[in-house]
Parts: structure tokens; sequence; C-alpha cells
């Protein structure tokens, strides 16, 4: 019934109505009326983050369905697995079902769902276990995502690369909608905690002028920036502060290619009583180092059999492209990830071997 559309937005700026309105890249028109039409009525919703989600695919998907159950539609939230605890704060974390844990009530969900909405991830494989669920539905798909390269599945794709976050997108999404005035305190925090997080606290070259003004209006609308902070950021344990001790001491950094890398094997892992997230944010510590422009963390994974690799850069240098060439993975110019199936040390061997390829890029990256 409803045609795809794929329509990333232009780069053209929008001065806005009367200067009420804050995107400077809104949604497009033309998804904007499929997206209207399709909630014209109230709808069984779906929403759907990527495995291992972060804190913009649960502030996203949050986010949205606070702002979906205003406007009276039947809402839930399904991860692929669960979140660090860093997370379960958010307004509406309780509620978040985990595919993995509660696998059968996952699917009935998916599978009497009117509208399944996908966000912070661009390919259905990024879900792990569920990808086979979501691909034998009748729902219709609607994607919000700022990742590289979308694939082509939902019948409203808003997919923006230039965009800070998903967490912005679901901001400027409900403006298109001509709905910004629904904006509760609910929604205000997850959004702001997902754009918090995916900036880098507002660090990261994605944050344009926007992403303040959005920003703003999420404060104005009850975020509290400190205390969202302190949730996020100051509940380390002992043992994470440890690890990340640990993580430091197997720094390796390699000038001739402007790159450093980290690794943590799986007992490092166990020797810390490692938890989900205790990990996030030590690539950047690679990337801090005067002159790297390219950085790595290999973590061993025992359980899955796999290392899991996250990359970032500054300038530009393509993480997207490497993680895609070598580590079947992606993500975006300066922040990918992937991973190799062979063991730690091979995985590092290999890495090293590659690094030639790149040493012009590496070396005249700016
Ligand atoms: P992180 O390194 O923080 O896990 O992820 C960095 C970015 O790359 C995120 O936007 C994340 O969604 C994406 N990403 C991480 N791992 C993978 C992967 O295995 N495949 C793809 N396509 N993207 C990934
Ligand atoms: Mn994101």
């Amino acid at each position: 019934m409803f045609r795809k559309v794929l329509i990333a937005n232009s780069a053209i700026p929008f001065l806005g109505l009367r200067g009420f309105i804050v995107s400077s890249r809104p949604m497009n028109k033309e998804t904007t009326q499929i997206v209207k039409k399709l909630l014209a009525t109230p709808q069984k919703v779906v929403i759907v983050g990527h495995k291992n989600p972060d804190g913009d695919a649960v502030g996203s998907c949050l986010g949205l369905s606070f702002f979906l159950k205003n406007l009276g539609h039947n809402v839930t939230v399904i991860m692929p697995n669960d979140f660090p605890d860093f997370l379960k704060w958010l307004p509406g974390a309780e509620e978040v079902l985990i595919h993995e844990r509660e696998t059968q009530k996952s699917a009935q969900q998916i599978e009497a769902a009117d509208l399944i909405f996908t966000l912070d991830f661009n390919s259905l494989d990024r879900v792990g276990d569920m990808q086979t669920v979501l691909e034998n539905v009748s729902a219709k798909f609607v994607m919000i995502d700022h990742h590289q390269q979308p694939a082509d599945y939902a019948v409203a794709t808003y997919s923006d690369v230039k965009m800070s976050s998903t967490s912005e997108m679901v901001f400027h999404f409900m403006e298109a909608l001509g709905e910004a005035g629904k904006l509760s305190k609910e929604i205000a925090v997850n959004l702001f905690t997902g754009i918090m997080t995916d900036t880098g606290s507002f660090r990261f070259s994605t944050t344009s002028p926007t992403t303040h003004r959005v920003a703003a209006k999420l404060i104005e609308a009850g975020a509290e920036s400190a205390i969202i902070n302190q949730n996020v950021y100051d509940t380390n344990s002992p043992e994470r502060m440890k690890l990340l001790g640990v993580a430091l001491n197997n720094l390796n950094i390699m000038p001739e290619f402007n790159t450093a890398y980290i690794t943590l094997t799986q007992k490092e892992l166990d020797d810390h009583n490692f938890k989900k997230g205790d990990t996030e944010g030590f690539v950047n510590y690679a990337l801090s180092v005067k002159g790297i422009v390219f950085a790595a963390i290999f973590i061993e994974n025992k359980q899955e059999n796999i290392v899991k690799i996250s990359f970032r850069s500054i300038g530009n240098f393509s993480v997207n492209d490497f993680a895609r060439n070598h580590y079947s993975g992606g993500g975006h110019i300066n922040a990918a990830g992937g991973k190799s199936s062979q063991s730690l040390n091979n995985t590092i061997n290999e890495f090293i071997s590659i690094l030639p390829r790149y040493k012009n890029e590496l070396t005249n990256a700016s």
C-alpha cells in the first residue's frame, strides 16, 4: 500500500516557521506524510533497538515510546539483549522487554504488532537472534537512524548520517509531526541521555548547533543535565575502575600509523567481575593520545567465541569502511564496531598486518 521511501535529508538549512522550529534538518515531507498516515489511528507499536544497546538506543526507544503512548498508541519496547546498569534508572527502563530473556513474550508482541519502529541501527542483522522473528512478520517498518548505508526494509526510512544521535532525530520526528508540544519530562530525560552519550557529552564532531538547541528544549522540558551526567558517568564500580587500569596498561601505540589499540582478555574481564557496559568509553582513552587518529579496542568474548572490536577515529579516516571491509561491522565515519572469530592474538596480528595498507590515509588524516 505504501511506497518505500528512502530519502536522506538534504543539507539545505531550514530556516523554520516563524522561528519556532528547532530542526535545521527536518524529516522530509514525504516521510512525514507516510508516518502521519500510519499513526492516524491507534496502533499496536513495537520499538526495537540494536543488540548490546547503548545510551542512544535505549534513550531514543524509550523517548519515542512515551511520545507514541501520549498519542494514544499501544507501545512495547524490545531490546535483543540486556543493557548496562547505568541506563536502568531511565524512565520506562523497567518495562523494556529483553528478547534474550523473554523470548516467547517478545516474539508474541512482535507478531501482534501493526507497526515496528527500528531505532539506532541500519540493518536487521544488528538485532542478533531477533532477526528471524522480524523478517517474518507482516507489520510495517519505520526506521529512524543515523548510521551509514541504511538497508531498505521500511515503508518510511528517516535516515540522516549527519545527525548526532537517533535521540536527536526522535525530537525532529516529533517536530515534523507537529507534536513537539507533547514533549514530557520522561521523553526529555530519555532523549537527553541518548544525545549526551552518543556525542561524548557534546564533544564529537556530529554535535551541531541544532543538537544544542534540541538539548536546550529538552532541559526546558525537565531533563536535568547535572543529574543525568551523574547517573550515567558517576556510578562506576571499583572493579570497573581497576579494569580501566588494566586496559590502559594494555595500551599499544603505533606512532608510524598514528594508531593506538587496547586489548582485554576474557580472564582480565572475569578477574574484575565484568558487567555489561563496563568497557564503554575505554577506546576513547586510546584516541585521546596526542597524534593518534585511529584507535581500537579488542575485547575477548569466550561465550560468543568472538573478539568484539570498537573503532574510533578523528578526521577523515573512515572506521565505518574499515570495520565493513575487515570485521563484518560498520557504524559511522568516526565510530564503528565489528567482530572477529579468530583468537585474540590472531586478531591483533591480523590487525597489525592490515595497517600498512592504510599508512597513507592514516598519516595524512586530518
Ligand atoms: P561501539 O564501538 O560503541 O560498540 O559502537 C560504535 C558504533 O558502531 C555504534 O554506532 C554501533 O551501533 C556501531 N556498531 C558496533 N558494533 C557493530 C557491528 O558489529 N556492526 C555494525 N554494523 N555496527 C556496529
Ligand atoms: Mn546512535
